[in-house]
């Protein structure tokens, strides 16, 4: 049983605290682009310390889950969605009122384009005829009580959806500052009505959770930041923003935010993800690794590794290292792993002995173990990511690469960079 608290684990994790505040405009981009991590730092104006870089490492993500490997990680991830433990709910902690609302979360503005400082690690917890859902949106703060949510069509849009078919605004509480497992669990898509906080609460061996003091949403122990109010019926231009291609998500009509009262824990943290960087691609991309891993692994002998690839925001690029018995398993992966990720773009299928997180000996296997005629899926007017600005209506192209070795010919294609007693070496 655990209390869900950023600070417990950063505490098991170790970090590193920040001396000064942190201008919210720019510094705190500055401060997270380096890389470092986890940092504890205080934004200009903010009452609450606030975490960053936190699980921006694959090690980290796999300390959150307790995991010793990432086949493991991906077990737990995919087992606890269909096993979802109940929280336990106890009494509410010591909250304090954010004299600032939103701004005190804290919003942060991270580039120059953005249309606005920023709320990103925002988990949206929302109850609706019975079902409850937690997923992650970006918040853009407009003012202390009045935010616009970036909100996809899946589940949240879903419960928004019907309680505004009904004349209603749909109550919303707003959580930052929770343990990675419990961002882990709400950036994963279990089925609608599997309530991704249970879904921690499996990961994590049990979670404590209190009742939020305006809609009595079910909150984890622990939590920063904590933010009553309701997606109302009402949109307004949301963005621009630099989502995690690194390139600006367009302006769009979204749902605005009325908040009825900001609160936060004086002796929790909240938590701040860098847009584009590190912890973003981790975040994003991990859960999605564990459903590519799950549907390869039902076409193919053994999937050795399952990499969203950093520079692809951890999203829209795969490398896959697996075991083939027949020729045509590639192919079969490349398949599997669009089914696992419909938001996936391009992939490449591997032999076990190339190193899927160095780029070089990717490109070394497409360099001389592919041939295009023969070795490439393309795939025309699927559905892909709006997150890629070359497929603006949402339809995309996706393209395969086998770049496997033909099964009885592997001594023409090993890795010949060999001396005694030193096996293959590095020369590239
Ligand atoms: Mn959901």
């Amino acid at each position: 049983m655990t209390d869900g608290s950023l600070r417990g684990f950063l505490e098991r994790l170790g970090f590193k605290r920040v001396e000064g505040e942190v201008d919210p405009l720019y510094g705190v981009t500055r401060l997270l682009a380096t890389g470092e991590g986890p940092l504890v730092f205080k934004v200009q104006g903010s009452p609450i310390e606030c975490a960053g870089n936190v699980v921006a490492s694959r090690e980290a993500v796999l300390k959150a889950l307790s995991a010793s490997s990432d086949v493991e990680a991906y077990e737990k991830l995919l087992k606890s969605m269909s096993s979802p433990a109940p929280l336990k709910i106890s009494g509410t902690p010591r909250l304090k009122k954010a004299p600032r609302g939103l701004y005190d979360s804290p919003a942060v503005k991270f580039y120059e384009g953005d249309g606005g400082p920023y709320l990103t690690s925002a988990i949206f917890v929302a109850c609706w005829k019975g079902v409850c859902n937690a997923s992650i949106h970006r918040v853009m703060v407009v003012g202390e009580r009045e935010g616009r949510v970036r909100v996809v069509p899946r589940h949240l849009w879903r419960l928004y959806r019907d309680a505004v078919s009904e004349g209603s605004d749909l109550p919303v509480t707003v959580v930052l500052g929770v343990h990675p497992a419990i961002l882990l669990a709400s950036a994963s898509s279990p089925r609608l009505g599997i309530f991704e906080f249970e879904v921690a609460s499996t990961l994590l061996g049990g979670l404590e959770a209190f009742e939020s003091p305006v809609h009595g949403n079910p909150v984890p122990m622990g939590a920063g930041v904590l933010i009553e109010g309701w997606l109302t019926k009402e949109s307004a231009p949301e963005g621009p923003f630099v989502d995690a291609t690194g390139t600006l998500d367009v302006v769009r009509d979204q749902p605005i935010l009325k908040v009825k009262a900001v609160y936060y824990d004086p002796d929790q943290v909240s938590h701040v993800i860098l847009p584009a960087g590190r912890e973003h691609a981790m975040l994003m991309g991990f859960p999605r690794e564990a459903q590519i891993w799950a549907t390869v692994s039902r076409v193919v002998p053994k999937v050795h590794a399952v990499r969203l690839t950093p520079a692809s925001g951890g999203w829209l690029h795969a490398v896959i290292s697996i075991e083939k018995s027949h020729d045509g398993d590639a192919k079969n992966a490349i398949m599997a792993a669009f089914a696992g990720h419909p938001s996936l773009k391009h992939v490449v299928i591997v032999d076990p002995d190339i190193d899927v997180d160095d780029p070089r000996d990717v490109e070394w296997a497409i360099a001389t173990r592919f041939q295009a005629d023969r070795d490439l899926v393309i795939i025309r007017n699927a559905r892909g990511s709006t997150l890629d600005p070359s497929a603006p209506t949402g339809l995309t192209t996706k393209l395969g690469i086998d770049a496997t070795k033909p099964l009885g010919r592997e001594a023409e294609y090993e890795k010949a960079t060999r001396i005694p007693g030193q096996g293959v070496i590095k020369v590239r």
